[in-house]
């Protein structure tokens, strides 16, 4: 592959592109590059503006919302701010999938919709639309928390994924030449031949950012460490939910530089992400009004752990008001050093559908339980927890030079320490710990 200097491609090529396909990507970059330093009540002030417009939206062509609202006695011309749905139901993955035609606004053309598939932690895929302009807007506000992680418009990227996308067609030949410039690591297919292939890539092309699931970029930075190798990217991001504290170190150590951990999902994209100073994660609060809830439905305190809702401000070509994404996390009161005025999440605590259920009837977060025992106990390279039945843990391991039966017993120990003395543990040694469809990871599975 050939490598054209990163300020052509910056300078050129990029907004070159724009102006190709029309798009207000880099229009919208450049605002957000400004508006992150606004205050609090500036960025607010922004939200409920754009709230507004999309309830009036969502009211006058949606025949979903429409209905929503009538039922929950909302006018739609009376909300000033999210406060002011607390009474419009939360929008289910469930909703999502029986009333997708119904949510879709009529405003649009099917041909003016780009489709989104997401895997979904049950199985059953969820179809999400976003009309064209918002998926430019989301790709403005993607390329801003990029720059967080120290990478610059027009250096190229390495992408770690399972099955990640290759470009057909010409014009995806020639944009990823001129502009994308990305290389590929396939983490389905992992093997020495894969990695020497990327390597030579790599020195090639020499990446500014390095980007993929945490668990995965982790995999191929313990590869590199075992072989005394290591990368310069300017950048780092880990999209996964799960940032396993041991593996950021290896990730760190490999790359020479911090890991920025990022949060978001394909339904209403980007949600939160590490700025350089790696203390909690910013809300995308331009684009976005995240709510924190409990599970009566009242808002959480700061610091206190809840439902993760979101409501979408700019995808008007299917509206999403206060979805529900699935995923628990810490809101935050506190100001990051770095003076930006979006808010802060302390962290994300995981996928509901991660969290296991003690035998008193609490949920353990999976990451808690991966954390206090893969990197505490000794021989323990990878494993998996899935709650197959109350009481009774399947635990696939692969095992480190050090393991042997005290890791064991202090394992079972430790699992039964936080789920129930009563919890049956079973523990299956294994060469690997397989990915899912997406290529992404899970440490614990609750089936209960
Ligand atoms: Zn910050």
């Amino acid at each position: 592959m050939i490598r054209l200097p990163d300020s052509l491609v910056r300078h050129l090529f990029e907004p070159l592109w724009d102006r190709y396909e029309g798009s207000v990507r880099l229009a919208t970059l450049a605002r957000l590059r400004q508006s992150q330093w606004r205050s609090r009540a500036e960025i607010e002030a922004g939200q409920n503006l754009l709230l507004r417009q999309l309830v009036s939206h969502a009211a006058a062509t949606s025949p979903f919302y429409r209905s929503r609202f009538a039922k929950a006695g909302i006018e739609p011309s009376a909300v000033r701010s999210i406060a002011d749905l607390a009474d419009l139901p939360l929008l289910t993955k469930d909703d999502v999938r029986e009333h997708r035609d119904r949510i879709v606004s009529t405003a649009y053309r099917p041909d003016q919709l780009v489709l989104a598939k997401t895997g979904g932690s049950t199985g059953v895929a969820l179809r999400v639309y976003c009309d064209r302009k918002g998926i430019q807007l989301r790709a403005g506000a993607a390329l801003r928390a990029d720059e967080w992680s120290g990478w610059r418009l027009g250096q190229p990227l390495a992408s770690i994924w399972g099955n990640p996308p290759r470009p057909v067609t010409l014009k995806n030949k020639v944009r990823r030449l001129v502009k994308d410039r990305v290389i590929y690591l396939d983490t389905m297919h992992i093997d020495d031949q894969a990695v020497d292939d990327f390597l030579a890539e790599w020195r090639t092309m020499r990446p500014g950012l390095l980007y993929g699931h945490a668990h995965s970029i982790f995999i191929l930075c313990e590869i590199l460490r075992s072989s005394g190798i290591s990368l310069n990217p300017s950048g780092v991001v880990a999209t996964s939910m799960m940032l396993i504290e041991s593996e950021r170190r290896v990730i760190e150590e490999v790359c020479g530089i911090k890991v920025t951990n990022r949060y978001g999902c394909e339904e209403v994209s980007l949600i939160a992400c590490e700025c350089e100073e790696h203390r909690g994660m910013h809300l995308n609060a331009d684009h976005n009004i995240v709510e924190f809830l409990r599970d009566d439905g009242t808002a959480c305190a700061p610091g206190e752990d809840g439902r993760i809702v979101v409501t979408e401000l700019i995808n008007r070509g299917m509206p999403m008001l206060r979805y529900e994404v699935g995923d628990r996390g810490v809101p935050s009161d506190r100001d990051c050093p770095c003076g930006r005025g979006l808010p802060l999440m302390e962290h994300l605590t995981g996928r509901v559908a991660d969290f296991l259920v003690a035998t008193s009837g609490h949920r353990v977060a999976g990451i808690s339980i991966i954390e206090n025992t893969l990197t505490r106990l000794p021989g323990i390279a990878q494993m998996q927890v899935i709650q197959a039945e109350a009481r009774l843990l399947q635990v696939n391991l692969v095992p480190g030079s050090e393991y042997g039966r005290e890791t064991e017993s202090a394992l079972i120990a430790s699992l039964q320490d936080y789920l129930g003395d009563e919890v049956q543990v079973r523990v299956e040694q294994v060469a690997a710990i397989p990915q899912e469809e997406s290529g992404k990871y899970r440490f614990t599975i609750c089936r209960v």
